[in-house]
């Protein structure tokens, strides 16, 4: 009958177009508001992201939907309204680090690492005390930047040679005992070096193999943002960002060893805590009339501020005051700091993870 094939076409097309009106209104993405968090006291970006489940990744498009409300240098303001953006996948397809010692880290196996040099390159894994546990050493300066320059018998000293052999042999000794090593600013062939006066060079990158800028608020960014996106990969597990330095005061000022962390986080309070008093007991056992000095303290520190991890700041002495110097040019105390560092920072895994 032609009147109610008509008919019938007739919702047929009414029932198609309705269909296809449901799915693709079924198939549009929800389209939801920004969500909307307040900045407590303290806050920065990445305690913010990271509070509500997104990551380093997402920084860009908070500070994009929140421009306006930002304070200078993209601080939060306390109490102040921030929208959230929509996370952001983070990348997996970050280099395996030849420092790394992923898999296989038994006691008794021996891994090459030729970050170390020749003399160090070969690793043998001691233990498991540090199992489970990763570390981003990032020793402080490097490339077109060497940091505090000292002087002693003609010789000039520079902050980032000295603080990348004690980082290397830190490392090295993490690795013993079975952490898992990033080593942020890298040397491709300096390696551990045992003589006292270590040649200055520009030839270090930030990991993995980034050109160091000599801008230093790029230089800081750079390194903190390859942390970051490492800690990110690493979510769940026990993660400390250790950072390495050498200060420059006046001649007479003897500043011992001291430790820096993060006003905010209270695991930074107390590993830096822990480190200080191994320190003072590694003193009082070894020189127990000399006075170990050291001290903790907050300091708003771009690299501490900044870190997703637990970050602790190291000052190893004052690379113009005669005796901090000598920690820094013989080798065996170069090994003795590396040796105290690591004892404290097993402390802390032991007493924090
Ligand atoms: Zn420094």
């Amino acid at each position: 009958m032609i009147f109610s094939n008509l008919n019938s076409n007739f919702y047929r097309k009414i029932f198609l177009s309705l269909l296809s009106v449901f799915f693709l209104v079924t198939s549009l993405p929800a389209q939801e508001l920004p969500q909307e968090v307040v900045a407590k006291p303290g806050d920065g970006i990445y305690l913010l992201l990271k509070r509500h489940g997104l990551s380093a990744n997402d920084l860009k498009d908070f500070i994009e939907l929140n421009r306006r409300a930002l304070g200078p240098n993209n601080t939060l303001i306390s109490g102040r309204k921030y929208k959230l953006p929509q996370a952001v996948p983070s990348s997996s397809s970050a280099p395996a680090d030849p420092a790394t010692p992923a898999g296989e880290t038994s006691a008794g196996v021996v891994r090459k690492f030729e970050i170390f040099g020749k003399k160090y390159e070969n690793v043998t894994i001691k233990n498991q005390e540090l199992k489970g546990a990763i570390y981003y050493l990032v020793s402080g300066h490097g490339g077109p930047d060497p940091g505090a320059i000292g002087k002693y018998g003609g010789h000039t000293l520079s902050e980032d040679e000295y603080a990348y052999d004690v980082t290397l042999r830190l490392a090295r000794n993490l690795i013993e005992s079975g952490a898992t090593v990033y080593i942020i600013t890298r040397d491709p062939n300096d390696g551990i070096r045992d003589e006292s006066f270590l040649k200055l060079d520009k030839d270090e990158v930030c990991y993995p193999n980034q050109t160091i800028p000599l801008n230093q608020l790029q230089r800081l960014k750079q390194r903190t943002t390859a942390v970051n996106n490492l800690f990110l990969q690493n979510r769940g597990s026990f993660q400390r960002m250790i950072c390495i330095h050498v200060d420059a005061r006046s001649r007479g000022e003897n500043i011992d060893v001291f430790f820096y962390h993060d006003e905010r986080s209270k695991t930074g309070s107390r590993a830096a805590s822990i480190l200080k008093n191994t320190f003072l007991e590694k003193y009082n056992q070894h020189q127990p009339n000399r006075g170990y000095k050291g001290t903790v303290s907050h300091r708003n520190l771009y690299e501490v501020r900044n870190s997703l991890p637990v970050t602790v700041y190291i000052e190893l002495g004052n690379i113009n005051h005669s005796r901090d110097i000598q920690r820094l040019i013989i080798a065996d105390n170069r090994q003795a700091l590396a040796n105290w560092l690591t004892a404290g920072l097993i402390r802390d895994f032991n007493t924090n993870k």
